[in-house]
């Protein structure tokens, strides 16, 4: 088992918003994580990567227990995170992102290496590599968000929302994106309110809802689930 969450409890203030959730990532899965608005999908993201301690529970990650871990030390350990939203620095061109992204690392020779297998597999970064990031649109932000954490070459990628605000066609091509990272060997955790696109893409599933899962397992067979199908499939 690659990452383990166990018996999660996350607070804001007095307000519990995860109430006790278990999941786990094997390695080479893509695991997805659904549920409505507010229902607690990014504070776990938020929790697993060190930016939001848990009340109670643990989480570990390839053998070790990082819970209480500050946010470097987790990615250092190999856990990537692409925040909701696609935060970038639009200040900042997109090679200098990129750079960004590997700014835990020593090793300039396997940084230059990486910047450039970033331009073949996105070219369109490469293009663009002088360019202001503000100036991408959103599908290519998302791609620069994601090629930027990959630079920090982790054994799990966290993706809060991808699809969000992209059109169709891009929502696709995020969705090949995210399909060609699990083949290249990475695990993904990946949180989507695009229930029909995540479980689309991953081996399994888990549907939280207010804080608790209420329905978990093999993803095509929870597509077919009349619950899941009714509340989050349109169907
Ligand atoms: P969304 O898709 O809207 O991001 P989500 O499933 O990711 O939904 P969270 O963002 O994790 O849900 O929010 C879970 C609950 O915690 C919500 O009720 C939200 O209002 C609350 N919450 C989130 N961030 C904070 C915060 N900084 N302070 C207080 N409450 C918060």
């Amino acid at each position: 088992m690659l990452l383990e969450v166990r018996e999660a409890r996350i607070r804001y203030a007095k307000a519990e918003v995860v109430k006790g959730i278990s999941l786990h990532v094997d390695e080479r899965e893509i695991v997805a994580l659904i549920g409505p608005n507010g229902a607690g999908k990014t504070t776990t993201l938020r929790a697993i990567s060190g930016l939001k301690t848990l009340a109670s529970g643990s989480i570990n990650f390839d053998g070790r227990r990082i819970d209480g871990s500050p946010a470097h030390e987790i990615v250092k350990l190999g856990v990537g995170h692409v925040p909701e939203g696609r935060v970038m620095i639009a200040g900042m061109s997109v090679s200098d992102n990129l750079r960004m992204g590997a700014y835990l690392r020593k090793d300039r020779g396997g940084i230059s290496e990486d910047m450039q297998r970033m331009y073949e597999h996105f070219p369109i970064l490469k293009s663009r590599r002088k360019q202001l990031a503000s100036s991408l649109s959103g599908g290519e932000q998302q791609m620069l968000a994601v090629a930027r954490t990959l630079m920090s070459r982790p054994k799990l990628i966290l993706m809060d929302e991808p699809s969000m605000g992209l059109a169709p066609i891009m929502v696709e091509e995020v969705a090949r994106m995210i399909q060609e990272i699990g083949a290249s060997g990475i695990s993904v955790l990946l949180v989507e309110q695009n229930a029909n696109m995540a479980l689309g893409l991953a081996n399994r599933a888990y549907v939280l809802e207010v804080g608790e899962i209420c329905a978990c397992g093999n993803a095509a067979s929870l597509a077919e689930d009349e619950t899941v199908k009714r509340c989050y499939l349109g169907g």
